[in-house]
């Protein structure tokens, strides 16, 4: 069996395009154009990328771009002020503070002092228990990207068993929530599950969001399974040329394309879903506080 590629990078192209129908009508009939502000605090490279990522694509969606530079010293008590500052703005409807923060920074202080309604990374305890409690929320971008790419494979994914490999704050618990919403059964792995290679086995649907760079064998993947990798590793790669790298994911594609019935690749499947899941999660939330229709 040879897997479907789900192509996120299409996919995400699609939902941005979507994203921007909708920024045209906000401005067109309402005279509201949504602002998302990303604040960043010292010179971490992968963040950098990010962040002019989110600008660019922010403003290609025709929304308003907001970036708060700070230095890597910032002071918390400046970062809270900033923040502050961004919740009382009433044309910034999204804001997002880049992680991971530098160490003398408290994290769950800062992303605790964004208000929850502007949360558009969802990160928030308030969103994080809405989202528990099946409630309307701000949900988190990247599983969110994976839900949705689920949902467009599959059509329905209720009753399907399903393994989340990893329980971060960030990827691992917000996925569990959300295919538990959907009505899948859920496991969640971890570095101390015993036996995972069989727990994984089980599995219709696979998230692997881990962190090692090509973790999952496909002998771990049942016939027909659906794949999702949301590891990004960057390896050398002295055969590109000196200095050289190149992005895997976290299951091993090859070995798990060949079993599986559908698999994201990387680079190209839930990383570019991530990005249009933040606009999409921006216009929901200026929509939210303009006492709007929300997009589907
Ligand atoms: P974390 O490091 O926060 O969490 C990793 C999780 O994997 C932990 O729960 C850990 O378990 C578990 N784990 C580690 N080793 C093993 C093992 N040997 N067996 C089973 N489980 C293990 O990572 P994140 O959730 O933040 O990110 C995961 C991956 O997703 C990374 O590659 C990251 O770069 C990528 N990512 C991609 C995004 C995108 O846009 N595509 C966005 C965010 C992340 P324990 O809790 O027991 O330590």
């Amino acid at each position: 069996m040879t897997a479907k590629i789900i192509d996120g990078k299409a996919f995400a192209a699609r939902v941005r395009g979507l994203v921007k129908d909708h920024v045209t009508r906000l401005k067109e009939d309402h005279g509201i154009t949504p602002g998302l502000a990303v604040v960043l605090v010292g010179e971490d490279p992968a963040s950098q990328v990010y962040v002019r990522s989110k600008g660019r694509q922010t403003v290609e969606a025709g929304m308003k771009s907001v970036e708060h530079k700070l230095d890597a010293d910032t002071s918390e008590e400046d970062l809270l002020k900033t923040v502050q500052q961004l919740n009382d703005d009433p044309e910034i409807h999204g804001i997002l503070v880049q992680l991971p923060l530098p160490k003398h920074l408290n994290e769950d202080l800062v992303i605790g002092s964004i208000d929850p309604a502007k949360d558009v990374d969802g990160f928030h305890i308030s969103n994080v228990g809405l989202l528990g409690t099946g409630q309307k929320s701000m949900v988190p971008c990247t599983p969110l990207g994976c839900l949705m790419m689920l949902r467009d494979h599959h059509g329905s994914i209720s009753g399907m068993d399903a393994v989340v490999i990893g329980r971060s704050n960030i990827v691992g618990k917000p996925m569990a929530q959300l295919l538990l919403g959907d009505s899948c059964t859920v496991t969640i792995a971890h570095s101390r599950t015993k036996d995972l290679p069989d727990v994984v086995r089980r599995a219709d649907i696979v998230v692997a969001a881990v962190g090692r760079p090509r973790m999952v064998p496909g002998d771990w993947i049942k016939p027909g399974a659906t794949v999702i990798d949301v590891g990004i590793n960057r390896l050398d790669a002295p055969e590109k040329g000196e200095g050289k790298t190149r992005l895997v994911g976290d299951v091993d594609y090859e070995s798990c394309a060949a079993v599986a019935g559908a698999i994201t690749p990387v680079p190209g499947g839930v990383g570019p879903m991530t990005i249009a899941c933040l606009l999409a999660n921006t216009v929901t939330a200026c929509c939210r506080a303009s006492g709007l229709p929300e997009p589907e």
